[in-house]
């Protein structure tokens, strides 16, 4: 199998310096571009496996490349952000950016963050070969089909993110069964380290405003104090 690509999109060129090198000891093949005009060009011309993108860009932003990306492809991307409050901004936009991390990071922890999501998204493509079609499941008036991502509330259709509804298919399976955030950090994004937290708050945050009558007062998505979530039905 060759080498997986990856884009590195980043303004700030001692950032984009490392970050490369740190791909490439890892057996990466990697492009790197200064700004968001370069980046979309360079996602166009050499397909990579994976985007690392800079949010704060010249040109073009982060968010509109994001945006653009997600259009016209499903390439993982992972952004980068300065400051922690823009972390809703990412997650919460439906950009669709796949994972983020909030700059000064570790290296060692994004070169963990690219390695489990070009796992994950290698063994979604097994799964979707492997097994299209299974059960789908229901529950008070709330139902998801694994095999058409389909996720309807009394009937009606919900729109959801793809980890959005990762995160609701897995809880939907383990009904009543308290998770830890971590917990669902590792079974849900995959993450091999202890990732962000938040990551998990606000995807249920997103996921109460869809699936529950009351987001304020949730009867299916349960927060258990000092512990986690679990799914209730
Ligand atoms: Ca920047």
């Amino acid at each position: 199998m060759p080498s997986p690509a990856v884009l590195v999109v980043e303004d700030e060129e001692t950032i984009a310096r490392a970050v490369a090198y740190s791909l490439e000891r890892e057996g990466y093949t990697t492009f790197t571009a200064k700004d968001g005009a370069e980046g979309l060009a360079l996602a166009k011309q050499h397909t990579p496996d994976l985007v690392i993108l800079d949010l704060m860009l010249p040109k073009i932003d982060g968010l509109e490349v994001c945006r653009t990306l997600r259009r016209e492809t499903s390439l993982p991307i992972l952004m980068l952000t300065a400051k922690a409050e823009e972390v809703d901004k990412i997650v919460g936009l439906e950009l669709g950016a796949d994972d983020y991390m909030t700059k000064p990071f570790s290296m060692r922890e994004l070169m963990a963050r690219v390695k489990a999501l070009l796992r994950r998204v290698e063994m979604d493509r097994r799964a979707a070969k492997v097994s299209p079609g299974a059960e789908p499941l229901r529950s008070n008036g709330l139902s998801l089909d694994p095999s058409t991502r389909q996720v309807k509330v009394q009937e009606k259709s919900v729109a959801l993110r793809p980890k959005e509804f990762d995160l609701l298919a897995f809880l939907m399976r383990n009904k009543a069964i308290v998770f830890t955030r971590d917990s669902l950090l590792e079974q849900v994004w995959g993450y091999e380290y202890a990732g962000d937290s938040r990551t998990v708050d606000v995807h249920m945050r997103w996921l109460r405003e869809k699936i529950e009558e009351s987001p304020s007062e949730p009867k299916r998505l349960l927060t258990v104090r000092g512990v986690g979530y679990k799914f209730e039905g």
